[in-house]
């Protein structure tokens, strides 16, 4: 007799439909609208890879190659001598983005916080050659987001 009224007045249906009004009028939207809305991103999030340079403007990376032993996907090649001034910089530091399986490894093997994994995940490409990155558009990533990653290495910093 209860299964009848309820078919009868429709009542699953009611049912229903308040619980679709409520979260349509009354529950706050777990969803955002990207890409015009973004959610918040941890700080030891893993994304585009980045060099860095010191505050006067000269390379971090001191051409160990510790980065480049560490890498379990074999993406990273470089090549380096000594200056004039004897210090050691390199001459070719590629990344092959199609590799990286986004370990963080070179960033932990780094020594001198030179190669990191920046917050950005915006960088799709339409072709592979695209994600094969060179010296210089490395470089230029840590140019362009270098105080969101200082930002990232202070808020860390404490737990390392
Ligand atoms: S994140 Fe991992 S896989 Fe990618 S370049 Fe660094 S060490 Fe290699
Ligand atoms: S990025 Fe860091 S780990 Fe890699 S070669 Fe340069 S200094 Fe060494």
């Amino acid at each position: 007799m209860k299964h009848f009224f309820n078919a009868f007045l429709l009542t699953e249906i009611i049912k229903g439909m308040a619980l679709t009004l409520k979260y349509f009028f009354f529950v706050p939207q777990v969803t955002i609208n990207y890409p015009y809305e973004k959610g918040p991103i941890s700080p030891r999030f893993r994304g585009e890879h980045a060099l860095r340079r010191y505050p006067n403007g000269e390379e971090r990376c001191i051409a160990c190659k510790l980065c480049e032993a560490i890498c379990p996907a074999l993406a990273i090649t470089i090549e380096a001598e000594p200056r004039e001034d004897g210090s050691r910089r390199t001459t070719r530091y590629d990344i092959d983005m199609t590799k990286c399986i986004y370990c963080g490894l070179c960033q932990e093997a780094c020594p001198v916080d030179a190669i990191v994994e920046g917050s950005n995940f915006e960088f799709a490409t339409e072709t592979r050659e695209e994600l094969f990155y060179n010296k210089d558009k490395l470089l230029e990533n840590g140019d362009r987001w270098e105080a969101q990653i200082a930002r990232n290495l202070s808020v860390d910093a404490a737990y390392r």
